[in-house]
C-alpha cells in the first residue's frame, strides 16, 4: 500500500518559497519541554524530523539562520523516507500460533479462555502445509536477499512440540524461526534442539520474586511458575538468541526496578518491559494509571543505566530501544506499535491454528477481525480484506489529539485492538497517552546527555549515516 504523499510536505500546492517557519511552505515546526534543565526539542511533526537546543537559543534557533533554507532541501527527502516507512513495507513475517491451548490462565491473556482450555493443535501435517504456503508467498513478494521470520506464539507452542520442531527441521534454511513461550516445557532436549538451529527464544516474567510473578503468571491450579522459568534461564545462560517479556501491569509495576537487578545478574541479553494490553476486559483490571506507570518505567530504565556504568554490560529494554531508535533512526526500528499505521496487517500478520488469519495476535478472538484463511484463500487477497484494510489504514492523523501531538511519529498512537474494544473505535486512542508521552521525553533526555549507546544493542550504528546538517547545503 502506497499512500500519495501529502501536498504540505513536498510544497506542490502552495507558490510560497517556504522561506518562514510555520507559514506558508515553510517548515511547520513545535517546539516541546523534554524535561531537561537546559535543553528543548523542536520537532517537525509530519516528516519525524528534529534538533535539540539550549532553552535560551530556542527562538533563534527555530526562526532565524539557515535552518528554513536548509531544511527546505531535506524536507522531501525525510518525508519520502516516513512515507516509505509508513505505507511501503509489506509483510515479512507471521506470528504463529500452533496451537490453542495453554497450560496457564494469566490474567491478561488476548487469547479467550474456553480456547485455551480445551482448545486444538494444529496438526503437524497441517502445520507443515501451512508453513510450505507461507514460503511460496514470501518467495513471490519478498526481495530474493530477505529471509520472512515465523514466531510461534502463544497460547503455549511447545504444547504442540512436535508438530514445530517437525516445521522448524524442514523449513529452517526458509526462515528464521522464534518461539515465544511461557518456559514451562522448556527442558533440556527442547533448549538443545532450538539453540543449535538458532531459533530465537522468548519467555515470559513478569516479577523477580516467586510470589509477585504468581500475581499474573499461574497455572489453572493458581500456582506460579517462577522456579520453572528460573530452570529455563539457567538453560539459556550463554545463549545469545534468547530474551524475556515482561508484562507492565499494576501488579508488578513497583518491583521493575528490582526486575532490572535480576535479569542483570541473571545475564539476560535483552528483555521486553511492555505495558499491558486492554484489549480484553479481563485485562482492563491489571491497567496501571499512566503517571505512575511511567514514574515506575522510567526508574527501571535509569536502574539498566546505573547498572551500565558500573559493570559496563548493558540489558536493552526492546521496546523503550525502538522509541530511541525512531527517534534517531526512524528506519531501523525493530518493533511495530509506535508507529502508525502499526505493524498489524502491514509487516507481519497472525495465524490461528486452524489457519485463520488476522492482522495481528491481539485481534486473535475477536471474531470480526477474522480476515480469510491460510488454507482456503489466498494471502494476498486476505491481506485486501476490511478486517486487514481497518488495521492498516489506522493513521494518528485521523485520531484526535494524535493528529496534533508533535510526537505522533514516535507513538503511533497503539493499539488499534484496544482502540476499538476499549474505546469503541478504531480512530480512537488506546490504552494510554501520557505513558507514551514519558517514553519520548525520556528518550530525548537520552540523547540530550549523551547516553543513547548505553540504552540500545551493540552496533546499533552500524551502516548509519548522518542526513542532515546545519552546515551542508
Ligand atoms: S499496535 Fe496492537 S495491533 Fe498493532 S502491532 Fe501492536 S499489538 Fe498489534
Ligand atoms: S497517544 Fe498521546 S502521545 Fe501518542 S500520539 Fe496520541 S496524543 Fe501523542
Amino acid at each position: 500500500m502506497v499512500a500519495p504523499m501529502n501536498n504540505s510536505l513536498t510544497g506542490a500546492a502552495a507558490p510560497s518559497r517556504g522561506r518562514f517557519v510555520n507559514t506558508g511552505n515553510g517548515p511547520a515546526f513545535q517546539a516541546i519541554d523534554i524535561g531537561h534543565a537546559e535543553y528543548v526539542a523542536v520537532i517537525d511533526p509530519d516528516t519525524a524530523f528534529w534538533f535539540l537546543v539550549k532553552r535560551e537559543k530556542l527562538t533563534d534557533a527555530m526562526l532565524g539562520g539557515d535552518l528554513p533554507r536548509v531544511y527546505a532541501k531535506k524536507t522531501k527527502q525525510f518525508a519520502g523516507e516516513m512515507n516509505a516507512l509508513r505505507f511501503g513495507l509489506t509483510p515479512s513475517a507471521v506470528y504463529f500460533n500452533p496451537t490453542e491451548r495453554c497450560n496457564m490462565n494469566c490474567p491478561y491473556c488476548y487469547i479467550p479462555e474456553k480456547m485455551r482450555r480445551n482448545g486444538e493443535h494444529m496438526p503437524e501435517k497441517k502445520l507443515l502445509l501451512a508453513l510450505e504456503k507461507l514460503k511460496q508467498y514470501f518467495y513471490l513478494t519478498l526481495p530474493k536477499d530477505s529471509t520472512p521470520q515465523i514466531v510461534f506464539h502463544g497460547a503455549e507452542p511447545l504444547l504442540n512440540r512436535q508438530a514445530i520442531f517437525a516445521g522448524i527441521e524442514e523449513y529452517g534454511k526458509d526462515f528464521l524461526f522464534g518461539i515465544q513461550t511461557n518456559a514451562t516445557l522448556l527442558d533440556d532436549e527442547a533448549v538443545e534442539f532450538l539453540t543449535s538451529r538458532n531459533v530465537s527464544i522468548g519467555l515470559s516474567l513478569d516479577a523477580p520474586t516467586a510470589q509477585v510473578a504468581a500475581r499474573t503468571r499461574k497455572n489453572w491450579d493458581g500456582q506460579g511458575t517462577f522456579k520453572q522459568v528460573i530452570a529455563a534461564m539457567k538453560r539459556l545462560t550463554g545463549y545469545k538468541g534468547w530474551s524475556i517479556i515482561c508484562t507492565v501491569t499494576s501488579a508488578n509495576l513497583r518491583h521493575l526496578t528490582k526486575l532490572v537487578d535480576f535479569f542483570h545478574e541473571k545475564e539476560v541479553p535483552t528483555c521486553l518491559m511492555n505495558i499491558i494490553r486492554c484489549t480484553l476486559p479481563s485485562s482492563r483490571s491489571l491497567k496501571p494509571g499512566d503517571a505512575e506507570a511511567a514514574r515506575c518505567f522510567l526508574a527501571a530504565l535509569d536502574r539498566t543505566y546505573e547498572l551500565y556504568q558500573q559493570t559496563g554490560r548493558r540489558l536493552p529494554v526492546g521496546n523503550f530501544a525502538n522509541i530511541l531508535l525512531a527517534i534517531i533512526a526512524p528506519a531501523a526500528r525493530r518493533l511495530m506499535c509506535d508507529i502508525s499505521p502499526c505493524g498489524g496487517g502491514r509487516c507481519f500478520f497472525a495465524l490461528s491454528p486452524n489457519g485463520d488469519m488476522f492482522p495481528c495476535s491481539e485481534f486473535i478472538g475477536l471474531d470480526r477481525f477474522r480476515a480469510g484463511n491460510l488454507f482456503t484463500d489466498e494471502i494476498s487477497a486476505v491481506l485486501e480484506t476490511e478486517p486487514f484494510r481497518l488495521v492498516t489504514g489506522r493513521k494518528v492523523e485521523d485520531i484526535e489529539p494524535c493528529r496534533r501531538c508533535a510526537i505522533r511519529h514516535f507513538c503511533g498512537s497503539p493499539c488499534p485492538a484496544e482502540a476499538c474494544e476499549m474505546n469503541g473505535g478504531i480512530n480512537k486512542t488506546g490504552a494510554f497517552c501520557e505513558f507514551y508521552e514519558e517514553q519520548v521525553r525520556y528518550a530525548f533526555r537520552v540523547i540530550a546527555d549523551g547516553k543513547v549507546d548505553a540504552y540500545l544493542w551493540d552496533g546499533w550504528d552500524k551502516g548509519m549515516k548522518d542526513t542532515f546538517s546545519l552546515s551542508g547545503s
